[in-house]
Parts: structure tokens; sequence; C-alpha cells
């Protein structure tokens, strides 16, 4: 089963992510950790994109198309996957449907988490003590930068996968367990159709 999560930074992709990997033997896709991982290991990737994630704009669509299209080969992939964080603006989305296909791939299921905005920084900065500021982007400034690129140039995807009558909505804002209850429905209606 393959599935992306989507919703701005501070949305709980990545916690709804790691719960269903737990829970259905996913594999969780972050293109955000894959490239943390670069910049960590001073890779010339990360060397190059550094700037770019501290300053919260988008890495361009080449580096993250290839990073993906690689990444769902390996065989922990198999058995399926977890989008998050990718796609992030519609040339992804497009160049996305077009590598599933090619691979004899498909989606089961598109779910966007809906939060309310003023809430989002809270839990940034929340998340920015939890970790000990381990993100150089987790701060109200960069926060600021990273919705507006969302806005802008994320957002345009929700009625790309509308139109395909694929997107799922749930309610971010609710406990965490409500939101795995509602994404178990989601998945488990898809996997009846599938
Ligand atoms: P995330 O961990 O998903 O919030 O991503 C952190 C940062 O990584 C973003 O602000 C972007 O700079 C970069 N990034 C992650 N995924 C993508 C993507 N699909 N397209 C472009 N940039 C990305």
């Amino acid at each position: 089963m393959n599935i992306i999560l989507m919703g701005p930074p501070g949305a709980g992709k990545g916690t709804q992510a790691k719960i269903l990997e737990d829970a259905r033997g996913l594999k969780q896709l972050s293109t955000g950790d894959m490239l943390r991982a670069e910049i960590s290991g001073e890779t010339p990737l990360g060397l190059k994109v550094k700037a770019i994630m501290d300053s919260g704009s988008l890495v361009s669509d080449e580096i993250v198309i290839e990073m993906i299209s690689n990444r769902i080969d390996q065989p922990d992939c198999v058995e399926g996957f977890i989008l998050d964080g990718f796609p992030r603006t519609v040339a992804q989305a497009e160049a996305l449907d077009k590598m599933l296909h090619a691979k004899g791939k498909d989606l089961n299921a598109i779910i966007q988490l809906v939060v309310d905005e003023a809430a989002l920084l809270a839990r940034i900065e929340r998340r920015a003590v939890e970790t000990g500021g381990a993100r150089a982007d987790d701060n109200a400034e960069t926060l600021k930068k990273r919705l507006d690129a969302y806005k802008a140039q994320t957002a345009p995807i929700v009625p790309y996968y509308e139109g395909q009558g694929r997107l799922k909505k749930v309610d971010g804002m609710a406990a965490v367990n409500i939101v795995t209850e509602q994404i178990a429905d989601i998945l488990d209606g898809a996997a009846k159709i599938a």
C-alpha cells in the first residue's frame, strides 16, 4: 500500500507516518529527513541544499524527484511506502504520477491533514523544545517562510488531487490517536477497493 500524507509544516505528517510504519509495515519516506541526512553527512548534495533549507525555501524539484525515484526502488519499500513531505509542488505530483506508472506502482490513498494555521506555530515551537533545537528551520521566522512556501507552492496540489477525485481529508487538529483512527478508516476502505 502506497500513501501520501499531505499538510503544512507541523500538521503531524511525521508523527502519523511513524505510527503507520509500525502498524502496517510500510516505509516512511520523508524527503526532509533524507535531505537532513545529506547535510549531516556533509555530502555535496547536503552542502548544496543546506542554506536553502535553513531559509525555509524549497529545494529544486529535480533533486527530490530523483531522490524519491531511487528510494522507492529499494527492497524496504516492497510492502509499500508513506510519502511524507513529497510531493510539495504540482510538478513533483505530476512527476510522481509518471514515475509510479513507469514502475508499475500506484497510490492507494492521498490524505490531507487539515490544520488550523494559528496552531502550527505553537506545535513547531513545542517540537523545537522537544528535539533540543535539532532542526535549524524550527523557529518562528523560518516557519513563516515555510508556511508561505506551503501556500504558494504546495497548496495547489490539493486541487490537483481533488480534480482526480483521489484526495481524502482528515481533521489534523484532533488528538493524535483520533487522527490515527481517521487515517486507518480511509486505508481500510482503500484496501477493500484495491
Ligand atoms: P520537512 O522536514 O518536510 O519539513 O522539510 C524540511 C525542508 O526540506 C523544507 O523546508 C525544504 O527546504 C526541504 N524539502 C523537503 N521536502 C521537499 C520537497 N518535496 N520539495 C522541495 N523541498 C523539500
